[in-house]
């Protein structure tokens, strides 16, 4: 059997984490079976269409390195099919005219709740006369379709991650499938999707589970075969409540503006609720493909933990090859005026070096290398070093701009630059902090930045020279 998933998203604004771990669940599954992963958008309740979000999907799955095989389907260019199915089951019986009004449902809700009784449509268009039914949609009122649920036994299922799974029929709604605007609701439209679209798991949030036995019953029904289901766990905050927006961001493209890496997203959007058992944390997308098994999510909520995903982008960071260092971070620089990406990679590569390891986002980057490009302003007081007195660095930093202007071209890179300066602090008797304290202030302006000989040699000797004699100006 062809393996097949989708990703069904309602196109009701930005894709949500949440949805990026469906989606990259869906796909690991079809493609660790050579499948096929299909995007298909759920836009049957117009009220809540939100401009843009389709747009926003296909953007954030293409970041992130989910590439679709089939789709988007579109469930509002496919009307005519729901029509003929929905038809399908009001001749057969499995579905009804149902007149009650938006007030009548609303009274019947509130008299439930009043009375602590389960909530639900009381079935009261369920055995309606045909003549009355037809006079009635003749006449013009309103109506939608119902699902016919039976009302006696249980439905039973397997769901991949929950294990046996069974509801009491009675309890289920009969759920409405058409709708007054002639739009097929989520139910039905999912389940003749799912089937004409051969999809062979069905991967969701678990808000869903309690729907499914409405799914299963329209599979019946139709006389199809239903997926296999898995209903993934919640996300939740780091205080155990519902993932949301108060406590944090939940748009994938939130995160994409803060500079997190999609290698980083996706490893740590993999690991919400789903672990390998293995020590091994960094997985690529083609490693996941590989180690991820279905089987082992876990049934409880994972926790949406930012230290982690923070933790993963550093590991990414700090593991980029040169070459790939420049071609993400060069943009942040271009964006932020500082670099103009006509600059010689292997130079940009030695200067990001200086950060890569120090940042924990992108969106840090151009803050904090900001002083390779720009002429730091700073504070003159800062380059005494806390062992120092304002009198030595005046005495030292003259004699040290002096010497370091004899150092020839050749030997300006982090290791000579190391050595030669060491012995020349041994010589002069000074201790390293005196002097390479002020020295890395000068080339920095910063109390707290990379090594004074990292910085030197990415600056190279002119620009080091110039910005040690600003430094002593700066003691006046
Ligand atoms: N359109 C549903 C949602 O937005 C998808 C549920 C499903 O995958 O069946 O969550």
């Amino acid at each position: 059997m062809m393996i097949r998933t989708r990703f069904a998203p309602s196109p009701t604004g930005f894709l949500h984490v949440g949805g990026l771990r469906t989606a990259l669940y869906s796909y690991l599954v079809a493609k660790q079976n050579g499948g096929k992963f299909i995007l298909r958008i759920e836009d049957t309740d117009r009220k809540r269409f939100v401009e843009g979000s389709i747009e926003n999907v296909i953007q954030s799955l293409k970041w992130a390195g989910i590439e679709i095989d089939e789709g988007p389907y579109i469930q509002s260019e496919r009307l005519e099919i729901y029509k003929k199915y929905a038809d399908e089951l009001l001749t057969n019986g499995h579905a009804y005219h149902c007149f009650c009004i938006a007030e009548r449902l609303e009274d019947l809700r509130n008299y439930q709740q009043k009375n602590k009784l389960p909530t639900g449509y009381d079935g009261c268009c369920r055995e309606l006369d045909q003549e009355e039914v037809k006079k009635r949609i003749e006449a013009g009122e309103a109506h939608v379709l119902r699902l016919k649920m039976p009302k006696e036994g249980k439905t039973t299922f397997i769901d991949l991650i929950h294990g046996e799974v069974s509801f009491k029929n009675e309890l289920i709604d009969d759920q409405v499938l058409m709708k007054t605007d002639g739009f097929p609701t989520y139910h039905l439209a999912v389940v003749i999707d799912d089937h004409f679209m051969e999809i062979s798991h069905v991967i969701r949030g678990e808000e869903w589970l309690s729907s499914t036995p409405k799914h299963l019953q329209l599979y019946k029904y139709f006389n199809w075969e239903a997926p296999q289901m898995a209903h993934l766990p919640l996300l939740l905050n780091p205080d155990k409540s519902k993932l949301s927006k108060r406590q944090g961001d939940v748009a994938v493209e939130d995160y994409i503006k803060k500079g997190y890496l999609p290698q980083a997203m996706i490893n740590f959007v993999a690991f919400l609720g789903w672990n390998p058992g293995v020590e091994q944390e960094i997985y690529s997308l083609n490693e996941l493909v590989k180690e991820f098994k279905i089987g082992k999510i876990n049934k409880s909520g994972a926790v949406f933990n930012l230290e982690k995903l923070d933790w993963y982008n550093q590991q990414y960071l700090k593991n980029l090859k040169n070459d790939e260092l420049v071609d993400v971070c060069l943009p942040w620089l271009v964006k932020a005026g500082l670099a103009t990406g006509n600059e010689d990679k292997q130079w940009l590569a030695s200067a990001l070096e200086l950060e890569k390891e120090r940042i924990t986002t992108l969106a840090e980057l151009s803050e904090a290398l900001k002083f390779v490009f720009v002429s730091p302003e700073y504070d003159g007081g800062i380059l005494v070093w806390k062992k120092s007195s304002l009198d030595e660095v005046k005495k030292i930093l003259p004699r040290l701009a002096e010497f370091v202007d004899t150092i020839s071209i050749q030997d300006w890179n982090k290791e000579k630059l190391q050595s030669i300066v060491g012995e020349w602090i041994v010589k002069n008797e000074f201790s390293n902090g005196s002097v390479l304290w002020p020295l890395r202030v000068a080339l920095s302006g910063q109390e707290n930045s990379p090594g004074p000989f990292e910085i030197a040699g990415v600056l190279g000797k002119d620009e080091s020279v110039k910005r040690i004699k600003s430094a002593i100006e700066r003691l006046s």
